[in-house]
């Protein structure tokens, strides 16, 4: 079954501002054939995501809202 959120961040692919690449990743986390952000820091990855989201005009209470979902991602739900 296709996903319908981002593997890595949890963003939903019907807010993606797209266009996306891959299947599996939104387009800001997979960009140019490969993923923005190769690192494998949960808490590195989350303060990248909530500095763009909040960039990118997010509210920021929301943007922590969402910045804590992305540990249960399935890219990360296994290193807590
Ligand atoms: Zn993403």
């Amino acid at each position: 079954m296709a996903n319908t959120y981002c593997e890595s961040c949890m963003m939903p692919f019907v807010k993606d501002p797209g266009p996306r690449e891959s299947e599996r990743y939104c387009s800001l986390c997979f960009k140019n054939g490969k993923l923005c952000y190769e690192g494998s820091d949960l808490k590195e990855f989350q303060r990248v995501c909530y500095e763009s989201m909040v960039r990118r005009g997010t509210n920021k209470f929301m943007a922590r809202l969402y910045t804590f979902m992305i540990r249960f991602a399935p890219r990360w739900k296994n290193r807590r």
